[in-house]
């Protein structure tokens, strides 16, 4: 496993990571879930991403009591959780005070996430998306008050704005509070914006790390969809068919089937070439694997040495396929 800065600060992420959304506590067996995180502990990642909303809370417990029962030292992994979107499982039966980032619920989601986790400490702490009814000024003190207090080390966004993000900076040197670290996109060969382009001065600007999500754009860069529609995959959910409707659409399928003739001539799967194009990017620190099997896993996990696959020459060939470079 190879391990790089988190943007300009000295926390060391493995540059492949796991995260929980679907999986824990949803998708898959708890066994499983125990089984993948073993897997990617012996393989070198140390840093597990989860969320309030994932699974209404259940994916945080299913993890923090996989953490507990490894009994692997606390210094030798990362933990996150995101709050937002707050955790009734989507359900509906939100208070006003049960989600958002103000003050109040960024605090107990904190302690909140803290409990079901099983930790003292979250390493990351993500706002998971902007909050248009709190000052930004609001949520930086709020988080800058849990780092003070030791309940949080990092913190960061999710799906912001390089204005948004640049905002929080702004207010933190102003009341001199630590500012966000990191921001958690979505990256992979379809969707390129925000991490090629968008954030393109704020990487040198405020030194903002990265965490990207969905790198093959959930399942899609697999290649498993591009003659058939195989039945046990996340989009059997009937709650997920606004994200089936927007990946499984026949122009991006075509890339796929032209991606994955290019990977099999570098001798390459084409989920391993996928997540080898995002490594390939020096603005991502790490990259959050998805997996529902450990098969899936054990694959995805060896996307590091596939790297030195992905010379200039293959970088442009996969260029003129997806022919959606960002401006
Ligand atoms: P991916 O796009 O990589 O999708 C992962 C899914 O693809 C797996 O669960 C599996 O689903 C399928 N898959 C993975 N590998 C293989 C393989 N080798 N062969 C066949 N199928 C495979 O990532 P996710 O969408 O799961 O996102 C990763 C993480 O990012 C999440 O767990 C979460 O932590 C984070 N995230 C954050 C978001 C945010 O807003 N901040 C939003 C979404 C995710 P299946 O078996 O069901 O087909």
């Amino acid at each position: 496993m190879e391990y790089k800065r988190l943007g300009k600060s000295g926390l060391q992420v493995s540059r492949l990571s796991l995260g929980s959304w679907l999986t824990f506590g949803k998708q898959i067996e708890d066994n499983i879930a125990e089984d993948l995180m073993k897997i990617a502990y012996d393989a070198g990642v140390n840093f597990f991403d989860n969320a309030e909303a994932y699974a209404g809370g259940k994916s945080e417990e299913v993890m923090g009591s996989i953490l507990k029962k490894m009994g692997w030292r606390r210094d030798s992994y990362s933990v996150s959780s995101k709050v937002f979107f707050g955790a009734d499982g989507g359900e509906g039966n939100l208070k006003p005070t049960q989600k958002g980032l103000n003050r109040k619920h960024v605090t107990e989601a904190c302690h909140q996430a803290l409990k079901r986790l099983q930790v003292d400490y979250l390493d990351l702490y993500f706002c998971h998306r902007p909050d248009k009814d709190t000052p930004i000024e609001e949520t930086v003190w709020a988080m800058h008050n849990l780092i003070q207090q030791g309940k949080v080390l990092y913190w960061g966004t999710s799906e912001w704005s390089a204005q948004e993000i640049m905002e929080a900076h702004m207010v933190a040197r102003q009341y001199n509070l630590i500012g966000p670290t990191m921001e958690q996109p979505q990256y992979n060969m379809m969707v390129r914006d925000k991490v090629e382009s968008e954030f393109s001065r704020v990487y040198d600007t405020v030194g903002l790390g990265t965490t990207v999500w969905s790198p093959l754009a959930s399942g899609l860069l697999t290649g498993k969809y591009n003659n058939e529609s195989p039945e046990d995959t996340r989009f059997k959910f009937e709650s997920l068919d606004w994200l089936k409707d927007s990946t499984l659409v026949e122009e991006k399928i075509e890339k796929v089937r032209q991606l994955t003739a290019l990977a099999k001539e570098l001798d390459l799967s084409m989920p391993i070439l996928a997540l080898a194009w995002c490594l390939k990017n020096d603005n991502v620190s790490t990259v959050i694997l998805g997996a529902s099997k450990t098969s899936q896993l054990e694959e995805n996990l060896k996307a590091v040495d596939a790297t030195s696959k992905l010379t200039s020459e293959v970088m442009e060939n996969i260029e003129t396929i997806l022919d959606n470079k960002p401006e």
